[in-house]
């Protein structure tokens, strides 16, 4: 049997020492702090962050830690250590040259979250230069939100550097949001950097979108010798492309026709979108042509369709989990999976391979998480199905050339903290 990777992950103390060695090495001077922040997992209700709808995310035991301390250069210096083979990827910035769009690389994701923590208040104004260093052990691109890790600590880390005892994650959670959407591009919702900022040990975290309200509830399904199975596909993916805006286009073109705030709160939304298809073809640019009005149509309607019965769908997961019923939570999983693999359409080969692999495993439920197009499935398994289950996936893989998936046993832990 060829040996299968498991994720590896340090323990907090190790990562800290690490990223302050990796600090001291590179600036020749110490950091003032450390701060982290973790991955997620996303148990149920996908794609409907951005459409007002409900998700069920927990935050995981792999996180980026940030180093940081002030510079009086009027300039942000930054370095992450990334990557197999590991290499060093680091960056000098002014700080008047951070704003919407720019820097149009990684260093976006924790720089822009600076910017647009000044922005929302939450960040010093005068705070000025920054020397950082990133360490990660949040699989980058993996669906596990490694973008979300990296500008949840590092804005969490301006914002505690000066005065802030106390930050004010609601506003860092604003900027998260902006720095992903305004300064890198990507038209992701605010899923992430919610349970980023505020996961709790041993719980998940109900998010309602349309509210602005969440609630812990208790995830400990170790205690019923169960475990949550992370199979990084390692597909090659970018959400940052065309595909996620594509069918945010469709979710928020159809939402506000129908003049509602979110399409759980439409009447009969999925026969009522055939009106905005009829008016808007699949490329924002161009007018519909005839012979594709009722593809059209029926491919608007499933995108509405996944939204709607996703958000439902959670409503009753949630019900589940909080009555134990986890076999009953495992057939929401599955249900979520068929749903945006053909209604939705963002599986690809990899997720769908790794979903049925792990229900004929043993799983008593399996579903992509996160944005799709590649990245990550996850499973509910018994304890002790679950080395066999990753050994199956692994061969499965294998059969048909896909690249050999990584595993990792997902953890509820806390959100965004000061490590030192
Ligand atoms: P995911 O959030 O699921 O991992 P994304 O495509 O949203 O996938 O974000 C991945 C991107 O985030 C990477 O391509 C890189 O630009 C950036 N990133 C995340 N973590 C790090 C890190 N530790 N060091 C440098 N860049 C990172
Ligand atoms: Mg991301």
């Amino acid at each position: 049997m060829a040996s299968i990777n498991w994720i590896s992950t340090r323990p907090a103390e190790r990562a800290s020492a690490d990223v302050t060695g990796l600090f001291v090495q590179e600036y020749g001077h110490k950091p003032a702090g450390v701060w982290s922040a973790p991955g997620r997992v996303n148990l149920i209700g996908e794609h409907v962050d951005y459409a007002g709808g409900i998700s069920v995310p927990f935050a995981l035991s792999q996180r980026t830690c940030v180093a940081m301390k002030q510079n009086n250069m009027g300039a942000y210096r930054i370095v992450s250590r990334i990557g197999e083979p590991e290499e060093f990827q680091r960056f000098t910035i002014p700080v008047s040259d951070v704003g919407p769009g720019r820097p149009q690389n990684w260093a976006g994701y924790a720089l822009g979250a600076v910017w647009a923590g000044i922005e929302e208040g939450a960040i010093d104004p005068a705070l000025g230069g920054l020397d950082i260093a990133v360490e990660s052990d949040v699989p980058v691109g993996a669906g596990l939100s490694s973008s979300a890790a990296l500008e949840c600590s590092t804005a969490l880390a301006a914002a505690e550097l000066v005065g802030a005892e106390k930050a004010d994650r609601t506003a860092l959670m604003r900027a998260c949001i902006r720095a992903e959407n305004e300064v890198v591009g990507a038209s992701t919702g605010g899923l992430d950097q919610q349970i980023s900022l505020f996961g709790r040990a041993g719980h998940a975290l109900a998010i309602d979108f349309s509210q602005a309200t969440a609630r812990h509830i208790p995830f400990d399904i170790a205690r019923r010798d169960l475990s949550i199975l992370i199979v990084n596909t390692r597909a090659p993916h970018s959400l940052a492309d065309g595909q996620y805006a594509a069918r945010r286009r469709v979710i928020d073109g159809v939402t506000s026709s129908l003049g509602v705030e979110s399409l759980r709160f439409a009447e009969d939304a999925v026969a009522r979108s055939a009106e905005w298809a009829a008016a808007h073809g699949p490329s924002p640019d161009e007018p519909i042509v005839d012979s594709e009005r009722n593809w059209w149509r029926g491919v608007v309607a499933r995108r509405v369709r996944h939204v709607v019965t996703e958000i439902d769908r959670t409503e009753r997961a949630i019900a589940q989990l909080e009555a134990g019923d986890l076999r009953e939570f495992g057939a929401s999983m599955l249900a979520s999976h068929a749903s945006l693999r053909d209604d939705y359409e963002v599986t690809i080969p990899e997720l769908d391979v790794a979903v049925e692999e792990a229900m004929a495993g043993g799983a008593w439920g399996a579903r992509m998480t996160g944005g799709g197009f590649g990245g990550s499935v996850i499973a509910l398994l018994p304890r002790d199905r679950v080395e066999q289950a990753a050994d199956s996936i692994y061969e499965a893989f294998g059969k048909r050339d896909f690249n050999a998936p990584e595993f990792a046993v997902a953890v509820p832990c806390d959100g965004a903290r000061r490590e030192r």
